[in-house]
């Protein structure tokens, strides 16, 4: 069962400019998070197998595949069929991790666990919320509708920290704020004889509710974001995708059915921006709020 009014506030934050319908009970915040959505190659071995707008990257590898962000428990099936689609096994995903763990993105991980019997790799400051099913999150902890199925977390990652698997290289970009833990994930891809930088960014939005001036579980918050946001701005990447398709604009970029172009999602210009823009929100609710 999930509250409505806790998914709106969450949904408008995470994923602006969408309107939430009415909806039961039993369904999820919005109908883009469980509306299916065709998987896709996104750039040389990185593909969409998410929904319409919960990410959910599969980076495959010969010796396996790594697979970040989840969706809710509803969407598992829309994963392992768009995993199968592309002609590929949920068994041999090796790898699972997330890039923060709110429920949207995480409560998938205990079943995909089961299904692959892949190692659960979490950030550190984001490993307890993992375990904890989301009830040690700063904001949602005591929000029982904002919880999921625990998942044992087998290797935490520090900032700097790479998962390394059939030559594939993924470097963890510590992003804290939205959580502890937040974390952004980049890579090499090498395509038509040219190196490209993909990022799986982590935005720092705010959750309602927040007070970036400190939380009674997070005192530093507001250092975090501060420090988040000028080492987004400090990370040079070609490709920009996103926790979120709303977040990187994927559906400006991608219909189903066009054809594939290495270069679709480079958007250097985008993603500053998109930090900018958050930057600029984080700041103006700090000079806002009371100390
Ligand atoms: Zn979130």
């Amino acid at each position: 069962m999930i509250k409505r009014a806790f998914l709106s506030v969450l949904f408008v934050t995470c994923a602006v400019s969408m309107t939430l319908r009415a909806q039961s009970a039993q369904s999820v915040g919005s109908p883009e998070w469980v509306k299916a959505f065709p998987p896709f190659l996104l750039i040389g071995n990185v593909y969409w197998v998410g929904t319409y707008d919960l990410s959910s990257y599969l980076i495959t590898t010969p010796a396996g595949h790594i697979l970040i962000n989840t969706g809710l428990p509803q969407t598992v099936p829309q994963i392992t069929t768009g995993i199968e689609l592309l002609g590929f096994n949920v068994a041999d995903v090796k790898v699972l991790t997330a890039t923060h763990g709110h429920f949207d993105h995480v409560a998938g991980l205990a079943q995909l666990k089961r299904l692959s019997k892949a190692q659960m790799v979490m950030s550190e400051a984001d490993a307890q919320l993992l375990e904890s099913g989301g009830k040690t999150d700063y904001r949602w902890g005591e929000d029982p509708t904002a919880r999921f199925e625990p998942v044992t977390v087998d290797r935490r990652l520090r900032d700097g920290d790479t998962i390394a698997l059939g030559g594939v290289v993924l470097t963890a970009h510590h992003h804290p704020g939205h959580t502890k833990g937040a974390t952004s994930f980049t890579l090499d891809v090498r395509e038509d004889g040219r190196t490209y930088k993909v990022g799986i960014i982590n935005m720092g939005s705010i959750n309602p509710g927040v007070r970036v001036r400190g939380m009674p579980l997070y005192p530093m918050i507001g250092d975090d974001y501060a420090r988040t946001f000028q080492a987004q701005k400090a990370l040079t990447l070609d490709v920009f995708l996103a926790s979120h398709a709303s977040q990187f604009r994927m559906h400006e970029k991608f219909k189903p059915g066009d054809a594939y172009r290495a270069d679709r999602f480079v958007d250097p210009a985008g993603y500053r921006a998109a930090v900018e823009r958050l930057e600029t929100a984080f700041r103006e609710q700090l000079a806002k709020e009371q100390p």
